[in-house]
């Protein structure tokens, strides 16, 4: 990479199932690192395994990014649609002595092995056809291509992550670059397009680690620009044991369901296996700004559901009234069968958000709480607000709602109201209140009940509550 080349990042999904935040954190550090440095993010779908690629798979990975908001640049190259690019580069190899045909067959392949394990020996390619003339091969009989590797030195990668990894080259036998089918590797394709889409950087998880010694033979081998390797530390459970589905969800579309932001998921990610001193809260242009591969963590990154709920809130809180009620619309329309927002609920709901964003820590849960905010009428009690409304209670409200007839409408002027009416009673205020509230949302918690009381408004107010007045 030249001085004034801005580095090309990538993310190189292979679509096998759902978007997963390993593989998303993957695709935010790559894009962070292209936009703090001007640089591109590409986009390439590794859909060589044709047995394992589906088209739903990729279809969940790009809504997951789009859904947090990671965009490439450019159209999304599809590693499978570049085959014949592949064999060209496998042939070119081939023709240059740096690579060359193996006629070995699978059952001479598995004596091979077997021979190898019996006398413990590690398993590998011995290089029977390397130095082997074509010409001895039966006529006709299929054959593979495999890199003439280097059999004695170090491959060294110079990892921003890891420091310097090396292997010694005796230990990783000749790959195969194309198969007897014609079809090309993995190792090849991305070798190969990596180079061809002008990459320079690679961020990746660390059980690539090995790849990269291979990639970087065959770098070398086609004297192409050598790419700069990060390998970040896979991302751990709670308890520190690798990442599995019992620690809870993994896909990017279930955090997506339980109500986290995009934002939060960013920052979330970010701070899973990256650092900037002590800051927990990051916004993504914040990110974008101080993002650098150094500050990328050595050890295993563990899930910290806490910390994700602390970031939602605060992502919440800081979000526009009317857009968390597009959220909220939205989550709902996802719900089995669907709900929609009418509009008169939706203005409530913006009226009320200032309260109900303070308290939620998911969009669910803030759906949750405002839920009495999207019917219309009297409301069906649940047990514990039947409970509350005992014919005493029923009694007092049905006073109480005599006393506040006419009155300005707001909070406060209600809230005066109540107070007057309690101590004119003899009762506490939340002898008024919990009635109020049982009456006015059929449950016994809801966001304050005055404030809850004027984004009703009267007329709604006072329909729902002479409903339960005895
Ligand atoms: N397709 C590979 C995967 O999904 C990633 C390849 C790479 O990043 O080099 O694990």
């Amino acid at each position: 990479m030249t001085d004034n080349q801005k580095p090309v990042l990538r993310f190189a999904p292979s679509p096998t199932g759902m978007l997963h935040i390993g593989g998303a954190r993957t695709a935010l550090f790559n894009w962070l690192y292209a936009r703090h440095t001007g640089g591109k993010f590409l986009l390439r779908i590794e859909d060589t395994d044709r047995e394992r690629s589906t088209p739903e798979a990729v279809a969940a990975i790009i809504e997951g990014l789009k859904w947090l908001e990671l965009d490439w640049d450019g159209d999304i190259t599809y590693q499978a649609s570049r085959a014949g690019r592949h064999r060209e580069i496998a042939e070119k190899l081939l023709a240059e002595g740096k690579a060359y045909r193996c006629f070995a067959t699978p059952a001479e392949l598995d004596e091979m092995r077997a021979a190898q394990r019996a006398a413990g020996k590690p398993i590998r390619y011995d290089g029977r056809w390397r130095d082997r003339d074509p010409s001895e091969a039966p006529a006709g009989a299929p054959s593979v291509i495999r890199l003439r590797a280097p059999q004695t030195g170090e491959t060294i990668i110079h990892d921003v992550v890891q420091g310097d990894v090396r292997y010694a080259n005796e230990q990783l036998d000749d790959m195969i670059l194309l198969r007897s089918d014609g079809t090309p590797t993995y190792m090849l394709a991305v070798v190969v397009d990596d180079h061809d889409m002008g990459v320079t950087h690679i961020i990746r998880g660390d059980d690539h680690l090995n790849n990269a010694a291979r990639q970087m033979q065959l770098i070398r081998t086609l004297g192409w620009p050598e790419v700069i390797y990060g390998h970040v530390p896979l991302i751990h459970g709670p308890d520190g044991a690798k990442l599995s589905k019992r620690h809870g969800a993994q896909a990017v579309g279930e955090y997506r369901d339980m109500g986290y932001l995009p934002e939060t998921m960013r920052n979330y990610l970010l701070r899973l296996g990256w650092s900037h001193g002590n800051d927990e809260t990051i916004p993504t242009p914040q990110a974008v700004e101080w993002f650098n591969l150094e500050s990328i963590g050595k050890s295993p990154a563990r899930l910290d559901f806490k910390k994700l709920d602390n970031l939602n809130a605060h992502y919440i809180r800081a979000m526009a009234d009317d857009a968390l009620a597009d959220e909220v619309a939205h989550l709902l329309g996802r719900e089995t069968p669907p709900r929609t927002l009418s509009v008169s609920a939706r203005k409530r709901l913006i009226a009320a958000m200032p309260t109900l964003k303070e308290r939620a820590k998911t969009l669910l849960e803030l759906a949750a709480a405002a839920e009495f905010l999207f019917t219309d009428g009297p409301r069906s009690l649940d047990d514990a607000a039947a409970k509350v409304l005992s014919d005493d209670a029923r009694r007092n409200l049905g006073e109480f709602l005599t006393t506040i007839a006419d009155i300005d409408w707001t909070g406060h002027a209600l809230e005066e109201k109540a107070r007057a009416f309690a101590d004119a009673k003899g009762l506490k205020l939340g002898q008024v209140a919990q009635p109020l509230r049982a009456a006015l949302t059929g449950r016994t918690t809801s966001p304050p009940i005055f404030a809850m009381l004027e984004v009703l408004g009267r007329e709604e107010s006072i329909k729902r509550l002479t409903a339960h007045v005895l």
